[in-house]
Order: structure tokens, then C-alpha cells, then sequence
């Protein structure tokens, strides 16, 4: 076997991923097969982004490959694809194959392995992932995905109208990366994508969802949304989405969190929307949200809709008991990801305007306990000192006690407070 010497050097990729895959490829080429980087990969080195991840294709079958490594997880092997670990890092190694039988517009239902790559890039959503690249620096580029990057142009491979009907997902896919790349739609693109839009009510909310996920952390979701919008796919998902425009302030404001802030972009949108917190929370249940993700989220339009549902501004004292009975409520995480989603709105007009993100700061700053747990007594001990048979007034009073201490009326010392207790106990006012 030749020795490949003049292995090529990847810009954007971690160089322990890089050399553990090339690791792979090689074996795989030393064992008397084709191998080569693909996809995402390939195409992220060629436009100068981060590389997250490397997968390979192969001409060697699943079980070929599995016999080959040492350590091997056999991830989709009905799909020929396994998980190769090399130097502890997982590789996905996936056979050159075609699939067919795409009856339900979403997973296909058969797929079969061929021995040409370029048979295996011909099944692939867009000219620009439907590239791979050899060791040596060989690239297999049959359908001139570098040229359509170079024109900034996201193209079906193939008749678009075919390809959506296929998998309506990748007109979802379309516009995400048109939306993270700036890049434009090829007008056969765009037009098979009006075509086939009725066909995206199959697929299921999760895929849309983590495809979703990736444009709003992008840096230009709103251009997204009104690819989504001019598209009408928003209004054609299983559970549609109530986009109507980006006008609005709020709207404006989501490119101004930063985007690792995912959830708190989310939260405007939802909140651009009109979307009151009880309807979020079945949306959110129906877009395959997770627990956590649709909690915060939620937290964030309470908190708008119960701040917002008062006037604010005119008694800084009433503003200031509400903000702690507030971060009480929804817990201190809430309120800083409330308050880094209300600094995006300030710049741009808003009824938020009124209010004061830096004294609101300041006041949470200042609350010495935000949780029951800061407090210096416990339940426990309540009950041991009062002599009583509990019930709920311990939760009641221990809720007094906070909200006291949080808003700096008492000290949080144990003796403070349980003399604090006898006295609502005894019903003695302050
Ligand atoms: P990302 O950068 O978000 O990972 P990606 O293009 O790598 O984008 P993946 O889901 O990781 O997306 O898929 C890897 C490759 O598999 C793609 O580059 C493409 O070649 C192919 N692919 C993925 N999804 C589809 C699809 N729905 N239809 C056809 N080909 C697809
Ligand atoms: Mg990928």
C-alpha cells in the first residue's frame, strides 16, 4: 500500500479529530477499500467554518468495517453506518449506498449498498454536502458543490421538486442554511420547494424542531423566519407556527442575544408572537421541547407577562417588592436570563423602555437570600421551636420569612427569624 505521505492539513478541524479520522480512512484504504471525509465536513473546511464533526464513506460494508477496527458501535449497521472509535474519539463510518421507498415523504424505507461514491453523493439534500474529500486531497465533487458555495447558492442535487417529495425535511434544511450561511436559494430550488410544501405535515416535529434550533442559534434567524414565512412551510408543519412577521421590536431583538442564549431567542420569538405562557407551554410540548428548555422558556414569559402586567415605573418601592416576590417565584436563573433578554430589547424601542434593566440588576444583586434553601431556618426547626403539628402554614411562613429577608425587612439570623415566626404565628402585625 502507498504511503500517503502528503496527507492533507484541515484548517477548521480539531487536529486530534482530524488525525484519528485520517487514522480511520487509512485502515480502511490499507484493508483494500475506498474511504473518504463526506458531507458536513467537507463542506464546512471549504467555506472556512468550524468543523464539528467527521464522517467518512466507505466502500467497505458495515461488517467489513466492523471487522476491521477494534473498537466498533453499530450505531445504524441497517443503514450501514458504525460508530469507529480511534484514539477515543467517535468516527460515524457509513457505506456508499442509495435509498428508496420513500412512500411517507419522511425516512426511507429501504436502503440499498452500492460501489460507487458518486452513486452515494447523488442521494444527498444539497450540492454543497454532496461532497467528499480523499487523504491525499482528492475531492469527488460531481455535481459542483464548491462552485455553488463559491456563488453563495444553496441547489438541490437533482430535480428539486423529487428531492422534497422524497424527504419534506430538506426543505426545512434549505432554508437553515440559508438562514446560518447567508446564502441564496437556486430558483429551481425555491420553486420545487412551493411545489412540494404541502408535504412537510409528515414529518415529525422533532426534525423540524432540531432543524429550527439550528437557524434561531444562527446568525440571521429573522432572515430564516421570513424564508419560512415566504415559503408558507411555517404555517404546513404537523404543529404550525404562528409566525407573522418581524416588524415588531421583540423581533428585532433576537439576533441581539447572543447565540449560545438559545432559549431566551425562543422566548422572543414566542413573545413576538403574541404567545401568552399557558399556549407556549402546549406549543412548546408539541415542538418536542425538552422539560428543561420549555421550563426556562416559560419562566421568561411569566415573568415578562406578570412584570409587564402592572404598571411600572411610578412607585420604586411597589416595583422593587414585586421584582423579589418576582425572582422568588421564578428563582434567581430565571431572572438573569429575564434580564439579559430584556437588555436586547432596551436598544431597540420597546414598551420595555419603561423599565430599568440596571436597577433591576442591582436589586437582585442585593436580595441576600432567593431560595428557601439560603434561608438561616429550616422547616424542621420551625417546628421543633413553635410546638406545633404541622401543616401548611410551615410552607406559608417560611414564604413570609423569604420574601422578609429577600427584600432586606429582616436579617436571615436563625433567632431573627424564629422570633419573626412567633409573631405571624401570634398574628401580631410589624
Ligand atoms: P450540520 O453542519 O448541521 O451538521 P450537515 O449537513 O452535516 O449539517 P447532518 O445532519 O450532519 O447535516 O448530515 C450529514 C450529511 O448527510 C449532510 O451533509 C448531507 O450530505 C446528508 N444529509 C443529511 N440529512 C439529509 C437529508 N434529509 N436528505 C439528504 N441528505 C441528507
Ligand atoms: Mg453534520
Amino acid at each position: 500500500m502507498a504511503e500517503h505521505r502528503q496527507d492533507i492539513k484541515w484548517k477548521y478541524a480539531d487536529p486530534a479529530m482530524a488525525a484519528g479520522s485520517a487514522e480511520v480512512i487509512r485502515i480502511l484504504l490499507e484493508n483494500g477499500y475506498e474511504a473518504y471525509w463526506v458531507g458536513g465536513c467537507v463542506r464546512d473546511e471549504y467555506m472556512g467554518r468550524n468543523v464539528s464533526d467527521m464522517d467518512i464513506t466507505t466502500s467497505a460494508l458495515p461488517e467489513a468495517t466492523s471487522s476491521i477496527f477494534e473498537r466498533v458501535i453499530p450505531t445504524g449497521i441497517k443503514h450501514g453506518t458504525v460508530t469507529v472509535m480511534m484514539n477515543g474519539q467517535p468516527f460515524e463510518v457509513t457505506t456508499y449506498r442509495v435509498e428508496e421507498g420513500y412512500e411517507d415523504h419522511r425516512r426511507p424505507s429501504r436502503v440499498t449498498f452500492v460501489r460507487e461514491i458518486e452513486e452515494d453523493l447523488r442521494r444527498r439534500d444539497f450540492t454543497m454536502n454532496a461532497m467528499a474529500l480523499g487523504i491525499d486531497g482528492t475531492w469527488v465533487d460531481p455535481f459542483d458543490g464548491r462552485k455553488d458555495i463559491d456563488l453563495r447558492l444553496i441547489r438541490c442535487v437533482g430535480e428539486a421538486r423529487l428531492r422534497f417529495r422524497e424527504d419534506a425535511l430538506r426543505m426545512v434544511r434549505c432554508i437553515r442554511f440559508a438562514s446560518v450561511f447567508g446564502f441564496s436559494i437556486a430558483k429551481a430550488t425555491w420553486t420545487g420547494m412551493l411545489e412540494e410544501r404541502d408535504t412537510l405535515s409528515w414529518v415529525a416535529m422533532e426534525r423540524i424542531r432540531s432543524e429550527l434550533d439550528k437557524m434561531m442559534s444562527g446568525p440571521d434567524p429573522l432572515r430564516g423566519l421570513e424564508l419560512l414565512k415566504g415559503s408558507g412551510l411555517h404555517s404546513r408543519m404537523k404543529i404550525p407556527f404562528p409566525y407573522k412577521g418581524h416588524e415588531q421590536a421583540i423581533m428585532q431583538a433576537i439576533p441581539e442575544v447572543p447565540s449560545e442564549r438559545l432559549d431566551i431567542r425562543w422566548a422572543l420569538l414566542l413573545f413576538g408572537c403574541g404567545i401568552k405562557a399557558a399556549e407556549a407551554d402546549m406549543l412548546l410540548r408539541e415542538w418536542t421541547f425538552s422539560n428543561r428548555r420549555r421550563e426556562l422558556i416559560l419562566g421568561l414569559l411569566a415573568f415578562q407577562e406578570t412584570w409587564f402586567g402592572e404598571e411600572r415605573g411610578r412607585d420604586p418601592e411597589a416595583d422593587r417588592l414585586a421584582w423579589v416576590r418576582l425572582v422568588i417565584e421564578r428563582g434567581a436563573d430565571a431572572a438573569e436570563n429575564w434580564l439579559l433578554m430584556q437588555e436586547a430589547i432596551s436598544p431597540v424601542d420597546s414598551p420595555a423602555q419603561t423599565f430599568q434593566v440596571d436597577e433591576a440588576r442591582k436589586w437582585l444583586r442585593e436580595m441576600e437570600v432567593r431560595e428557601l434553601k439560603d434561608l438561616g431556618v429550616s422547616g424542621n426547626e420551625l417546628l421543633k421551636v413553635m410546638d406545633r403539628r404541622g401543616g401548611p402554614w410551615v410552607g406559608e411562613v417560611l414564604n413570609h420569612l423569604l420574601l422578609q429577608c429577600a427584600a432586606g425587612f429582616l436579617v436571615n439570623d436563625k433567632q431573627v427569624l424564629i422570633e419573626e415566626a412567633k409573631r405571624v404565628m401570634n398574628n401580631e402585625v410589624r
